[in-house]
């Protein structure tokens, strides 16, 4: 997926000015945020879980080598193929050679951010197979042509209006309005696609290391139907997704649950052990465990910043937060968006093009109130602030502007020799006499027209402070 994170400051403010958005995020507010404060409050051990949890993923994050290795063994021992992409090219191209060596005409999918990140259905596109989202929120940004809005509701943002006009482009026959009929008429398009489809491509919200199996949850039921129906199944995870054990998915899918939807089960938890085995009647003939890096890596290299590896994808940081909830979603422009997206995106596609979303923070930390694994998000959000300022960036890129750094270098040279300091402020005084009103200046030149992007700005004075307090008869 192409990264459109530059553009964050010009699409955050076009969202805020946007009244059908604002609303939209104003529900994931009242519904998802209240839902899981009402959840989390409703667990007797909640604080308890979430330690847990956390320690759960500190110690598999600090193991994983182990783990994916268990892991694949695992899964091979019950029939399936394990492949380790270190990018989205490599991911893609080994599902189109999946896809191709079995003849595959038409994909069915359910929900995978993984795939997201690829470009998946694109490359699907390309090679002329018809990839079909079932999850239903997946199903309508397809339509759209849009990428997803937010971790868990991907079509948060579209209106009732905007849903009929698409579904009815699909489904042809009248127009309908109830939320109702809409979704029984995407459930009858997507059934023929169930019967019909050769593929299956899925995510995973955890993979059980001790028995090679994958979980899935979801509410639509789409997750179990992709993994049954078509005779193959390809799941693609990132390889921070892996767990330990099955009692270790019993904590993590409470937390994952309680702080995504408020519930305290998922309607469906779909657990994958391969294909299918003699006696069994359901099940594909062939199942394909994709583990990507692609960028993960960064990540893991860095002590401080590897704690966002920890993230279940749960979504309650973008809930809360004051930032994302005028932003919305597509301003991050990737996949992750949120306070969880504004650190993750910067390290696994270059900090660059993301500049922008570290500084997208208020810092009240309310994200990591809210994190289920309790992810120090502001600290992550600061140490990211600080590699821009100091020009750190990855490799062949500089973060700051060589203006910006020539600006802080006589700065600093002003602040430590007071002559040079009381003269420069007089050249500056000067030179913004031209340009203010009544001693304010409204628009200062670049690079420092964002000071006056929001607010006036006073004229320097032209007399030092240290003159007038002299001329008053100050020590
Ligand atoms: S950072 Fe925490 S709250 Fe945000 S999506 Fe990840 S697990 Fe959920």
């Amino acid at each position: 997926m192409r990264v459109r994170s530059a553009e964050f400051k010009k699409r955050s403010a076009e969202t805020a000015r946007d009244p059908r958005r604002q609303a939209a995020l104003q529900m994931l507010y009242d519904g998802l945020h209240k839902g899981r404060i009402a959840a989390a409050a409703a667990t007797d051990n909640w604080e308890e879980l979430r330690v847990k949890g956390r320690a759960i993923k500190w110690h598999t994050i600090r193991n994983l080598d182990y783990y994916l290795e268990l892991l694949e063994e695992r899964v091979v021992a019950n029939g399936g193929k394990v492949y380790f992409a270190n990018d989205d090219a490599e991911a893609s191209e080994y599902v189109m050679g999946v896809a191709r060596a079995n003849d595959v005409k038409t994909v069915i999918k359910s929900k995978s951010m993984v795939s997201e990140e690829m470009g998946l259905n694109e490359a699907f596109e390309e090679a002329g197979i018809r990839p079909v989202e079932t999850d239903l929120g997946e199903y309508i940004i397809q339509l759209a042509n849009e990428p997803p809005y937010h971790l868990i509701a991907p079509a948060i943002h579209k209106t009732r209006e905007e849903i009929s006009d698409l579904i009815q482009q699909a489904a042809g026959g009248p127009r309908e309005e109830d939320p109702k009929d809409l979704t029984k008429t995407a459930r009858r398009l997507l059934r023929e696609e169930f019967r019909t489809a050769e593929m299956g491509v899925s995510g995973v919200n955890f993979a059980v290391a001790e028995t090679g199996s994958i979980a899935l949850v979801t509410n639509e039921g789409n997750g179990r139907m992709v993994t049954s129906a078509p005779r193959v199944h390809v799941a693609i995870m990132g390889m921070e997704k892996v767990i330990p054990s099955m009692q270790d998915l019993s904590t993590m899918l409470r937390i994952l649950i309680r702080s995504a939807t408020g519930q305290r089960i998922s309607s469906y938890v779909t657990i994958v052990n391969g294909p299918r085995k003699a006696p069994e009647e359901d099940g594909p003939d062939e199942f394909h465990l994709v583990i990507v890096n692609n960028g993960r890596e960064n990540l893991l290299k860095d002590p401080q910043l590897r704690e966002a590896l920890l993230c279940i994808r749960c979504g309650a940081c973008l809930n809360a937060c004051p930032v994302y909830r005028k932003a919305g979603g597509h301003a991050y422009g990737w996949v992750y968006p949120g306070p969880i997206g504004a650190v993750i995106t910067p390290v696994m596609s270059g900090k660059k093009r993301a500049k922008d979303l570290p500084f997208a923070s208020t810092l009240c930390g309310a994200c990591r109130e809210v994190c289920p694994v309790s992810i120090d998000l502001p600290t992550l959000l600061l140490r990211l602030r600080s590699d821009l300022a100091e020009g750190k960036a990855a490799p062949g890129e500089r973060s700051s502007v060589l203006m910006e750094r020539l600006s802080f270098k006589i700065w600093r040279f002003g602040m430590l020799h007071a002559s040079a300091f009381g003269l420069g402020g007089r050249i500056a005084s000067a030179g913004m006499w031209p340009i203010s009103r009544r001693g304010w200046l409204r628009r200062l030149p670049p690079p420092f027209s964002g000071w006056t992007s929001s607010r006036d700005f006073p004229r320097i004075a032209f007399r030092p402070f240290r003159a007038r307090f002299r001329s008053r008869g100050g020590g």
